[in-house]
């Protein structure tokens, strides 16, 4: 079955399931025939009051769209799998504008597993991945922008991430993806109309053209900055600490981890993703972060191998050397030795926490000179471009004109039940 053509009614676990049981668990129910397999395995309290009262039973379910009914879901062979609430949300009024039926029960994963049974064996079909936001998507509820955001709201590693993905889904990207469309296509429309009838067309005004493509550009512009300032949010600073074996690197890990101050908290991008490197690893480590962090033994000082692991490494990538175990050193060894190659130099002891809020300084300065580089590289030539292409491509973004293939590729990141 092709998912994209696919009208059947879908039906998934919404909440996670594997780890520790939550106190109420959700299967949601999505497509025309929510209410009618909703209705096959869930007994609402009133209803059945009702049915022992007239002594008849009514046909079928009718659910007040966005009220709550308390009752039972029963299996092929009517026997009682749990209790729970029922909540209809019926169509455009839900997230995919289908009729939804979400059913809250228990959290545990057996009494989820059988309700989701129960809706599969009265007739709905399991949900793929993402199925329910590329329902929203494809009935108009979502643009193919907001769509993604979804995604990235539920991957959000820092609250900036978080509120960066919801500002998406609220739609400023989009809007602004849409109007720029909209103007690159007045724009060509006004140039090919001179081109097929010249002589009956006022001149173009080249310089007006000329002054909106570049407020175009600049509308780009600034929306890029923001792209990749979101990449920075949603995947953080990858930070490598590479050195020799036994100058404290997974002790400086283990106590900057304890720390859990600015870099995990208060600043915004800095979900910490630190390796720790072993000499021989070190060459994979320094490519793979956006820092590195080189520690040596400042009781040693700095040492031939430590020249010979920096030159092994040979990135260009910003460096910090931390001189660490300070705690057992003399004054004479505490001079700053600082080597070209760093763009700074700390002291630390792992063991007594000294020096490590420095160090994290350090990290969030280099973050800032990362996020001034990010801004400064987009000389981004619209002059160049093409206007069809790039209205082309802006109906890509907001999903206004768009392939299975790209839509494919978005929707198989989500997981199931989104
Ligand atoms: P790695 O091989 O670089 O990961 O080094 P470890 O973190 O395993 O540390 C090697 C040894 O040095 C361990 O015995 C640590 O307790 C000790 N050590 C690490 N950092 C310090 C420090 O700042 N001061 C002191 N006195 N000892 C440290
Ligand atoms: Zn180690």
């Amino acid at each position: 079955e092709n998912q994209f053509q696919s009208s059947s009614t879908i039906a998934a676990i919404v909440t996670p399931v594997g780890g520790p049981p939550g106190a109420v668990g959700i299967v949601r129910l999505s497509g025309d025939k929510a209410v009618e397999v909703a209705g096959r395995v869930f007994r609402s309290a009133k209803r059945r009051r009702k049915e022992e009262e007239s002594d008849c039973s009514e046909d079928s379910w009718r659910p007040r769209s966005h009220f709550v009914e308390y009752g039972v879901v029963v299996d092929s062979k009517g026997s009682v799998v749990d209790e729970v609430l029922a909540v209809p949300m019926l169509a455009p009024r839900s997230y995919t504008r289908e009729d939804v039926i979400e059913l809250q029960c228990h959290g545990s994963e057996v009494c989820l597993r059988r309700v989701l049974r129960a809706c599969v064996d009265a007739g709905a079909r399991l949900a793929e991945p993402g199925e329910f936001t590329l329902r929203a998507f494809l009935n108009g509820r979502l643009d193919l922008t907001q769509a993604e955001n979804v995604e990235k709201l539920i991957s959000a590693k820092s609250s900036a991430a978080a509120d960066a993905a919801l500002e998406g889904i609220q739609g400023g990207f989009s809007s602004l993806v849409k109007s720029l469309r909209a103007q690159c296509i007045e724009l060509l429309t006004e140039i090919e109309a001179r081109l097929d009838f010249d002589d009956e067309m006022p001149p173009l005004d080249t310089n007006l053209v000329i002054s909106k493509i570049k407020k175009m550009s600049e509308d780009v512009e600034s929306a890029l900055d923001t792209a990749n300032y979101d990449k920075l949010l949603q995947t953080g600073l990858q930070v490598a600490i590479i050195g020799r074996p036994n100058v404290g690197k997974s002790s400086l890990l283990n106590a900057w981890s304890k720390s859990e101050r600015a870099i995990v908290t208060e600043v915004a991008g800095t979900t910490r993703d630190v390796v720790e490197a072993r000499v021989e690893r070190s060459e994979t480590a320094a490519k793979l972060a956006d820092v590195i962090i080189m520690a040596v033994n400042a009781v040693e000082g700095w040492t031939e191998e430590d020249t010979e692991l920096l030159h092994k490494i040979q990135s260009d990538k910003p460096m910090i050397l931390v001189m660490n175990k300070i705690d057992c050193a003399t004054p004479e060894q505490l001079e700053d030795k600082k080597e070209e190659a760093f763009h700074r130099s700390v002291f630390t002891s792992a063991v007594t926490g000294q020096g490590i809020e420095e160090l994290e300084e350090a990290i969030l300065e280099i973050l800032e000179r990362l996020r001034e580089a990010i801004k400064d590289e987009l000389p981004i030539d619209f002059w160049t471009i093409e206007l069809r292409e790039a209205a082309l491509a802006l109906a890509q973004i907001s999903g206004q004109d768009v392939s299975e293939e790209v839509l494919s590729s978005i929707f198989a990141k989500f997981c199931i039940g989104k």
